[in-house]
């Protein structure tokens, strides 16, 4: 990737020495008809990161997006990720291939495993097939997604690669202190899924009042706390407006009170299903 294709956006270094853009788009609940318009959008503003996945059945249209804009595919960053019910080896290398064509690409800068499933409690196979799709060359960086401790002792105990990044759901009314702090102990970078719990922390006093001083949206100040937290972000929206005012946050800063004050909001609140229960396969 060139500097150039990351305009003002910060890099985080992973686990494997290649650099992932802290901020990017996420296309979660994007129909598909809407997709391609969202994703140019969003290209358009300056972001060069998307996250998408099997599971979101968006995935045509966002390739088709990333693929007339224009920018070299090496300039976008691009992570996918395996949808549950494909954790078998087979399943899971094949589901990899489907997803590539899809998009209409070659390979992948980051691949995850959506869901650990526990109840099912194959991912230590599905993680060893990760590996050989890396070892193909054709995605750059292997992580997970909602994966808990258990789910990430297990592979420490019966795998040889550390996985790149964890996304979990993370925002100021669920902090994830410890666990954040389990994956940077085990040098992997946290990623915040739902960085604005779907917009449920936009209207927060404490929030507004931060916002207000500084001159800024709560989203903005939401989006702001998790980047000087040192989480990577990729906030969703459909709205071209709010694209771009997700994307202006490296031209203010949030003192450390305010970075407390935000973190002090905690109340364990998940948007999304429990990890450790959620076992749903489509
Ligand atoms: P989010 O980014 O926290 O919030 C999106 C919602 O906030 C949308 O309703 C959007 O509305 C609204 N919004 C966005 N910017 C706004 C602004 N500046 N002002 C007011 N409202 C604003 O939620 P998310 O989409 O769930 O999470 C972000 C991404 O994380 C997803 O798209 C996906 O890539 C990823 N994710 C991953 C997992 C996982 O299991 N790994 C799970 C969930 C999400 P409009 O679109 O109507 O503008």
């Amino acid at each position: 990737m060139t500097a150039e294709a990351l305009i003002n956006v910060p890099t985080v270094t992973l686990n494997n020495g290649t650099q992932i853009p802290q901020l990017g788009f996420g296309t979660y609940q994007i129909a598909p008809a809407d997709a391609k318009a969202a994703t140019l959008a969003a290209l358009e503003a300056g972001y060069r990161h998307i996250d998408t996945a099997e599971m979101y059945g968006n995935e045509k249209e966002v390739g088709q997006a990333i693929a007339e804009s224009g920018l070299a595919r090496a300039d976008v960053y691009v992570t996918s990720k395996l949808n549950n019910g494909f954790h078998a080896r087979a399943d899971a290398l094949a589901a990899f291939d489907r997803t590539l064509d899809d998009l209409g690409m070659e390979s992948f800068d980051l691949f995850l495993i959506h869901w650990p499933l526990p109840a099912v409690g194959d991912y230590v196979e599905t993680w060893k097939a990760m590996e050989e799709m890396q070892r193909t060359g054709r995605v750059a960086t292997i992580g997970v997604s909602n994966f808990q401790q258990a789910h990430l002792q297990r592979l420490f105990d019966e795998t040889d690669t550390v996985p790149a990044v964890n996304q979990i759901e993370v925002h100021p009314y669920l902090t994830q202190e410890t666990l954040r702090a389990f994956n940077t102990e085990h040098g992997i970078v946290t990623e915040a899924w739902s960085p604005l719990a779907q917009g449920n922390v936009l209207s927060d006093p404490v929030i507004a009042a931060i916002a207000a001083r500084v001159g800024r949206t709560t989203a903005q100040v939401t989006l702001r706390w998790h980047l000087q937290r040192g989480d990577v972000v990729f906030p969703k929206s459909v709205t071209p407006a709010r694209v771009a005012e997700n994307f202006a946050l490296f031209d203010f800063e949030l003192t450390d009170a305010d970075q407390l004050a935000i973190a002090a909001l905690n109340r364990d609140e998940r948007t999304g299903p429990n990890p450790d229960e959620f076992n749903y396969i489509p």
